[in-house]
């Protein structure tokens, strides 16, 4: 398993409880989310209405299903908690929507993964806090219209590109997490060092943070890493060369890269002349999944300026061959 990688491992699901943020104030970074997120948040209350609904994307790891929480706690209502893939028919749905006390938020991750009979009875939902269910079956069945709670659904996902037309037009509010800059990020890392009790210097902090992808999640699995080397290998304190020196021996390099990062790279390069190649081919190269791909691994490449996405396909930046020790050609940019 990638030490970089997005998903929580049972680790971190069990630390989740105590590390996530609960409230505006201490979810960091991603400051134009949450200013706009508290206006709407406390013109609801005052009008004593459900929240509009909430789309939130962005690249996993970054604090999409936190954020939902902390939107919840912030109105003051329960968050129910599901995801796409769960929801296998209408009567699943309707289970879950008839359930929900008035203004409760219904987190619905990976919501580009329901099925279309699903997202049909969700529109209506949506929109006038109904469903028609069916019961019965054959000659007798009959459709009743059931009302619903004003709720407020959260969904999230990767990339806004993947919903359908209409179920991304029936969210009131939008909104696009970015990855985190180094200071958000070492300030993530001491608020979580300080909660579990790591022993954590400034120094320490910002080399974990300038190698955690700009996302939260790596971040905190970075720094438990850290003081597991810490304790064998040092007196326990994370300074910046124990940060460092458990980096190196996790082969995460000083952009926070991994083997697969410098892999595909290296494939661009060696095996398709520094691009434009297109993104089936890198995968199959590579033997990994178009959507990952996608979705965890070229998203940071491209923002930081190693990866170039053109229409043709993607390209290695002149910052790549660099980074890998190369000379870059005259054709590369960047
Ligand atoms: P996603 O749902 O986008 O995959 P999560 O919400 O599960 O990401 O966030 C991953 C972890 O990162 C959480 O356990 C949380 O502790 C931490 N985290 C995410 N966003 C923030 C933030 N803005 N401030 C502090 N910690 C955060």
């Amino acid at each position: 398993d990638r030490v970089i990688s997005t998903d929580a491992d049972r680790d971190e699901q069990l630390l989740e409880a105590s590390i996530r943020p609960k409230r505006l104030d201490e979810y960091l970074g991603q400051q134009p989310v949450r200013e706009q997120l508290k206006i709407y948040i406390e013109a609801a209350k005052r009008r004593d209405e459900a929240l509009d609904h909430v789309l939130i994307f962005g690249p996993p790891g970054l604090g999409k299903t936190t954020l939902s929480h902390v939107i919840a706690n912030e109105m003051g209502v329960q968050l129910r908690q599901t995801s796409g893939p769960v929801i296998e028919r209408a009567g699943d749905l309707a289970a879950l929507l008839t359930n929900l006390q008035p203004h409760d938020v219904l987190f619905v991750d990976e919501i580009h993964r329901l099925s279309p009979v699903v997202e049909e009875v969700l529109y209506p939902a949506m929109e006038d806090f109904q469903i028609d269910i069916m019961i019965g079956e054959g000659p007798a069945a009959r459709s009743i219209k059931l009302d619903l709670p004003p709720f407020t659904l959260i969904g999230a996902t990767t990339r806004a590109g993947l919903l359908t037309g209409p179920l991304r037009d029936r969210f009131g509010i939008v909104q696009r997490l970015e990855f985190y800059n180094a200071a958000e990020l070492t300030a993530i890392v001491r608020r979580s060092a300080q909660i579990l009790g790591i022993d954590c210097e400034a120094e320490g902090a910002a080399e974990i943070a300038k190698r955690s992808r700009g996302t939260p999640r790596i971040a905190n699995r970075l720094l438990r890493r850290a003081r597991d080397y810490a304790q064998v290998r040092a007196d326990g304190r994370i300074t910046n060369e124990v940060a460092d020196a458990a980096m190196s021996m996790l082969k995460v390099d000083p952009e926070g890269f991994d083997e697969l990062d410098r892999r595909l790279l290296r494939s661009i390069i060696d095996n398709f002349d520094g691009g434009p190649v297109g993104v089936e081919s890198l995968a199959a190269g590579l033997s990994e999944e178009r959507g990952t791909l996608e979705d965890v691994i070229e998203p940071y490449l491209i923002q930081q300026g190693f990866l170039i996405r053109t229409a043709r396909g993607r390209m290695a930046s002149a910052k790549a061959y660099r980074h890998l020790g190369l000379k870059p050609p005259a054709k590369a940019s960047g």
